[in-house]
C-alpha cells in the first residue's frame, strides 16, 4: 500500500491541489502551538515522490522513528559531533534517514476504524439517520446487511443535509494526524457519498480548529462513487487528540454518508503506560511481501533450513507468476509411508492478504523453532509433511498490493486476472452426487467419494482458471489428509458443504463427517485470540459468536464449486475455510499482532492431521501395499482410499468404529478400531486376501502354471456356484408349476 499512498499523495500535491501549494512535507504542528506552514515549491513535491519510490514499508520500527522526528530531531545534528572521520557512506546514511523522516509524515498508520482497533465508543457524530447508520458504521470497508434498516448498515449517514454535520474520532492519545481516507456508503439500494469535506482537530472536543491550507481552510476532495477509497493528506500533519470530518458537498441525489479511516502516529509519551509497542516476540519478517519479496523470503527460509524445506511450483497464474509451495518435513521432497500430508492455501482471493503473510510467517517460524529444537515443532515437522501455498492468486494480490492496504477497497484484486472467482471455479461435484443418489434405486450404492470430474469441465474451452487447474492436479498428486483455506474479511471458520442442495441461498448442508468438521473448525476458532474473545465486536453485520465462531458454509451462503467441497468429494482431504480478520488487507503495523492472534491456531490445526485412524493396507502374501483400497467406516457415508503405497488416514473423533476395507480383486476385511481422546492416531492395519479369480487372472497374464491350492479353490467355487444356480432354477420351475396349477383350477 505504501507505494501507492505516495503516488496518491503526489496526485494530491500536483494534480488537484485542493489543499493548495502552501504545504510542506517536513513540518507539522502541535495544535496548541499552531504555526503557519512554510511554503513548498513544486520541485520539492517532485523530490518527495522520487524518494518515496524505494520507500520501506512503515512498521513499528518506522513509527518509532516518527517519535524521533517529533521530539528528538533538534539534537540529531549533534550525534556525530567531534567525529571528523565520518565516512561518505555514513553521511549518505544520514541523508537517507532524513529522507525517511520526511516520508514518515505522510505515512502514519491507520488508527484502526477498519480493523476495529478503534472502539465504537471512540466514534461520535453530529446526528444520524437511524441506529443502523450510526457513527459506529462510519468505518472504511464496512459492509451492510442485506436489508436496509437493520442495525448494521453500510455507512454513517447524517440526519440532516447541511454543512454542520460531522463524524468525530477520539484517538484517546495525543496523535500526529496525517490524513483521512474517505469512502461512500455500501448499500444495494442507495447511492450516497461525500464529495468534499473539511477536517477539524481538537485536544478536548470542545475547541476545534479547522485544518488550514495557508491562510484558507483546507477543502479535501472526497468520493465520486460509493466504493473507491480516496486519501486526503493534511497539508500540515498536526498533533491533537480528536479529529472531525466535516462534509461540505455530497452526491446531488443522495445524503451525507461516509465510511472513513484516519491516519495518525501516536505521539511518544514516556508517562503513558500503554505506550508499549503491540507486537510479537518472534523475530519474523512482518511486512507485506509482493511477488518478488515473497520469493526472496521463501528462498531465505530454505537457505536457513535446507534440511527440512523444499520449494516447488504447482503451475503458473494467468499472468505467468509461479504458484510456489514450500514443503516442510524431515525428509522433504518425498512421501514417507504412514506420514500424513497437510496443506495451507492462502490468497485464493488476492486481496485477502493476511493469510499470505501468516503462511510466510509460519514458514519462518517452523524453520527457526525446528533449529532451536522446540519439541512441539520438531515433532510436527518430523511426523507430518507440510505444504504451504502462500499465494494461490498472485495476479490478484499484485493488483491489491499496488493500491495498498488502505486504498484497495473491498474487492480490488479478489478475482483472478481473467475475472474468475477461484472459490467458485472448482467442478461442482455436490450436485452430481446428489442427483445420482436421487435417481438411484439404492442411494447407498452411489459412490460417496472420489467423484470424478465431469466431462464439460475438462474441455479446453471450459472457463477454468489456470490457478484452479494447477491446484486440482496438485490435489490429485499428493495424498493430502487435511487442509485449511485462508481468507479474510470476516471472523469465522466455515466447514463443508459450502454448496446447498436445491439451490437454496443458504441452508445447513452437513457432510457425512459433520462432527469431525465441527471439531476442526472449533479447534481453529477457539484458539484464535480474536475469534475467541467474547467481547469482540462483530465485523460487518453477521453475528458468528452465537455459533461459537464456526458455521457450515451452506448455512452462511451457498458457494457452488468451492475448493472445500471439491477437496472432500474428489480427494481424501478434509478442508475448512478460515476467515481471518474483519480487514481483508490489514496495515503492515497490524501484522505482528495478527501473527500472535493466529500462531497457536495455525499450529494446533496442523496437529489435527494426527487424529483418527491410520495404517497400511497390504496384500497377505506379498506384503505389498495396496493402492486405491476403499476404507469405509460404519455409519459414515464417506469413504476414503489408500495412497500409492497402501497407507491411509481416516480422520475421526474419539470413539469405536467398525471399519471395512476392500480393494479390487481382494476379499473385504473388517476390523474394529478405537480412537482415543489423545491427538495420536490409532494404528489400524489391514491385510487383504486376493480372490481366487484375481489370482487366476494374474497367473494367466504371466503365463504361469496354476498351483494346486488355487485349482482346488476354483473348483470349490465353481461347485458352490453350480449348486446355487441349480437351486434357483428348481425354485423357478416349482413356481411356474404352481402358477399353472392355479390357472387350471380357476
Ligand atoms: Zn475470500
Amino acid at each position: 500500500m505504501e507505494k501507492s499512498l505516495c503516488v496518491v499523495a503526489l496526485v494530491l500535491f500536483l494534480g488537484r491541489f485542493i489543499c493548495g501549494a502552501e504545504t510542506t512535507t517536513q513540518s507539522f504542528s502541535f495544535l496548541s502551538n499552531y504555526t503557519t506552514p512554510s511554503s513548498v515549491k513544486w520541485t520539492q513535491a517532485v523530490i518527495v515522490e522520487e524518494q518515496s519510490r524505494d520507500r520501506v514499508t512503515p512498521t513499528a520500527e518506522t513509527r518509532r522513528h516518527s517519535k524521533t522526528v517529533t521530539e528528538e530531531q533538534p539534537n540529531s545534528t549533534n550525534v556525530n559531533e567531534g567525529n571528523k572521520g565520518i565516512k561518505e557512506e555514513e553521511l549518505k546514511d544520514k541523508e537517507d534517514h532524513k529522507i525517511k523522516d520526511k516520508k514518515i509524515n505522510l505515512d502514519c498508520p491507520p488508527l484502526g476504524l477498519e480493523s476495529l482497533r478503534v472502539d465504537d465508543s471512540q466514534i461520535r457524530a453530529s446526528s444520524s439517520q437511524r441506529t443502523g447508520l450510526g457513527p459506529h458504521r462510519g468505518r472504511l470497508n464496512i459492509q451492510s446487511g442485506i436489508s436496509d434498516g437493520d442495525q448494521y448498515d453500510g455507512a454513517w449517514c447524517a440526519e440532516f443535509k447541511d454543512k454542520h454535520q460531522w463524524i468525530e474520532v477520539d484517538a484517546i492519545h495525543l496523535t500526529l494526524f496525517t490524513g483521512v481516507i474517505l469512502q461512500g456508503r455500501n448499500s444495494i439500494w442507495s447511492w450516497d457519498w461525500v464529495e468534499s469535506y473539511k477536517v477539524q482537530l481538537s485536544n478536548d472536543s470542545v475547541d476545534w480548529q479547522t485544518c488550514m491550507n495557508g491562510t484558507e481552510e483546507a477543502i479535501f476532495k472526497g468520493n465520486q462513487d460509493p466504493e473507491t477509497p480516496v486519501l486526503g493528506l493534511l497539508p500540515v500533519p498536526t498533533v491533537a487528540r480528536f479529529i472531525r470530518i466535516n462534509p461540505q458537498t455530497w452526491y446531488f441525489n443522495g445524503t451525507i454518508c461516509l465510511r472513513a479511516e484516519i491516519l495518525g502516529c501516536r505521539v511518544h509519551d514516556p508517562m503513558d503506560p500503554y505506550q508499549q509497542e503491540r507486537g510479537s516476540r518472534d523475530n519474523l519478517d512482518f511486512r507485506h511481501h509482493d511477488y518478488k519479496e515473497m520469493r526472496k523470503l521463501m528462498k531465505s527460509v530454505t537457505e536457513e533450513c535446507p534440511d527440512i524445506t523444499h520449494i516447488y511450483t504447482i503451475g503458473k497464474s494467468y499472468m505467468g507468476l509461479k504458484l510456489y509451495v514450500m514443503e516442510i518435513s524431515d525428509n522433504p521432497g518425498k512421501h514417507e509411508l504412514g506420514e500424513p500430508e497437510f496443506r495451507y492455501v492462502a490468497g485464493m482471493h488476492g486481496n485477502e492478504a493476511l493469510g499470505r503473510e501468516l503462511v510466510l510467517n509460519l514458514m519462518q517460524y517452523l524453520c527457526k523453532e525446528y533449529k532451536k529444537g522446540t519439541q512441539r515443532v520438531v515433532q510436527l515437522v518430523t511426523e507430518t509433511r507440510i505444504h504451504l501455498l502462500p499465494s494461490m492468486n498472485p495476479d490478484g494480490y499484485e493488483v491489491a498490493y499496488e493500491k495498498g492496504s488502505e486504498l484497495s477497497g473491498w474487492a480490488d484484486g479478489r478475482y483472478s486476472f481473467e475475472g474468475i472467482d477461484l472459490n467458485h471455479n472448482f467442478p461442482d461435484l455436490n450436485n452430481i452426487m446428489w442427483d445420482a443418489q436421487e435417481i438411484a434405486a439404492d442411494a447407498s450404492k452411489v459412490s460417496n467419494h472420489y467423484i470424478p470430474i465431469p466431462e464439460y469441465y475438462t474441455q479446453e474451452d471450459a472457463l477454468v482458471a489456470p490457478e484452479t487447474r494447477a491446484v486440482i492436479s496438485w490435489m490429485q498428486d499428493i495424498p493430502f489428509v487435511l487442509s485449511a483455506n485462508l481468507h479474510g474479511g470476516e471472523l469465522v471458520v466455515t466447514y463443508p458443504y459450502d454448496c446447498t442442495r436445491d439451490w437454496a441461498p443458504k441452508e445447513d448442508t452437513p457432510t457425512a463427517d459433520d462432527a469431525f468438521f465441527r471439531w476442526l473448525a472449533t479447534v481453529y476458532a477457539s484458539t484464535n485470540l480474536v475469534l475467541a474473545n467474547p467481547d469482540r465486536r462483530i465485523c460487518h453485520y453477521e453475528d458468528f459468536q452465537m455459533h461459537n465462531n464456526i458455521i457450515n458454509g451452506g448455512a452462511w451462503h451457498t458457494v457452488p464449486g468451492s475448493m472445500n467441497d471439491f477437496s472432500y468429494l474428489h480427494t481424501n482431504c478434509f478442508e475448512v475455510t478460515v476467515e481471518l480478520s474483519c480487514d481483508k488487507f490489514p496495515h503492515v503495523s497490524e501484522l505482528p499482532v495478527e501473527w500472535e492472534n493466529n500462531k497457536e491456531s495455525l499450529l494446533v490445526y496442523m496437529e489435527q492431521v494426527h487424529r483418527g485412524i491410520k495404517g497400511v493396507i497390504r496384500d497377505k502374501i506379498s506384503k505389498q501395499g495396496i493402492a486405491n483400497a476403499v476404507i469405509k467406516v460404519e455409519d459414515h457415508d464417506h469413504d476414503i482410499r489408500s495412497a500409492a503405497d497402501g497407507d491411509y488416514w481416516r480422520l475421526l473423533n474419539p470413539g469405536e468404529y467398525k471399519v471395512i476395507v476392500w480393494a479390487e480383486g481382494y476379499f473385504p476385511s473388517v476390523r474394529r478400531c478405537r480412537v482415543g481422546q489423545q491427538p495420536h492416531p490409532t494404528i489400524c492395519d489391514f491385510t487383504l486376501t486376493k480372490t481366487p479369480i484375481q489370482r487366476l487372472k494374474e497367473i494367466r497374464a504371466k503365463g504361469e502354471k496354476i498351483p494346486k491350492d488355487l485349482q482346488l479353490r476354483l473348483r470349490a467355487l465353481r461347485m458352490r456356484k453350480l449348486r446355487a444356480s441349480t437351486k434357483a432354477i428348481n425354485r423357478r420351475r416349482e413356481n411356474q408349476r404352481q402358477r399353472a396349477r392355479r390357472a387350471r383350477s380357476t
